[in-house]
């Protein structure tokens, strides 16, 4: 059942962004919607919006309790989230602590190469485009953040890499890279935003050697292991084992 939302503001491939009540906040539904490769790919899974809004819903709590600014807010149910509205800046910040996916598809870099430090790439948030990859001199030529904003990007990148790793570790799931989104709030912070689950996230389990049962993340879908949604749930069965029941919002 849908809470009471004011209008579609944006639907995006896997969530859908409503107006409410409070002009400093907005509803994020998480849809059942499946995407990859530019949504060429696209499929329906049903019961993946709500374990990917209690995942996200759970590790937003926690970089909230380290101090890591954040846009959640709290839950209405199980698929629905309020978080405060922001202006999103349109670039994916990724996050590398082991070489796959298309850093070893466009650069000799070998498959499961350990990267320390991690490596943190910023690429073109759009679509039309296939979000290209930026150097520091095209993200300038953008004018898309200051010089001083992208320090700041990175450093809130890095924090929230070094302080999940360490966090998924102890419950034997390998964080092996990621993207963020961040966006800045009405009173102009910086608030890592979006969602952070394992459609965004890859995530090995630490449980198994076996290179396909490893995977736990959107990598299933991708090249068509199955198992999508059970591995997705046993990221959250671990999570919430850890961690107390994301709360309401009130
Ligand atoms: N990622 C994402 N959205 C994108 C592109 C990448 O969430 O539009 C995530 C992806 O799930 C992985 C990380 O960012 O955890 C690095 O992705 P990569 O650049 O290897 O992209 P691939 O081409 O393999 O999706």
């Amino acid at each position: 059942m849908s809470p009471d939302h004011g209008l579609l503001m944006y639907e995006g491939k896997a969530k859908r962004i409503y107006a409410c009540k409070d002009i400093d906040s907005v509803l994020v539904e998480f849809k059942n919607d499946a995407t990859a490769f530019n949504a060429l790919k696209h499929s329906q899974l049903e019961g993946k919006g709500r374990i990917n809004c209690q995942i996200s819903a759970s590790l937003f709590e926690l970089l909230e309790q380290e101090g890591i600014p954040n846009h959640y807010l709290g839950l209405l149910s199980e698929e629905w989230m309020m978080v405060q509205k922001v202006e999103v800046i349109p670039l994916e910040i990724v996050v590398r602590n082991i070489a796959t996916g298309s850093l070893c598809k466009q650069t000799p870099i070998i498959e499961g190469k350990e990267l320390s430090p991690p490596l943190l790439d910023l690429y073109y948030k759009d679509d039309s485009l296939s979000d290209p990859l930026l150097t520091e001199s095209r993200l300038e030529i953008l004018g898309i953040v200051s010089h001083a904003k992208r320090l700041e990007i990175e450093k809130l990148a890095r924090w929230v890499n070094d302080f999940l790793k360490d966090f998924l570790d102890k419950i034997d799931l390998v964080l092996v890279d990621f993207k963020l989104e961040m966006g800045i709030n009405n009173s102009g912070e910086l608030l890592v935003a979006d969602e952070i689950s394992p459609d965004t996230c890859r995530i090995w389990d630490k449980r198994t050697l076996d290179s396909n049962d490893r995977i736990l993340d959107k990598d299933r879908f991708r090249q068509d292991l199955g198992g999508v949604v059970e591995a997705y749930g046993e990221i959250l069965k671990r999570v919430q084992g850890v961690t107390s029941k994301p709360r309401n919002y009130k």
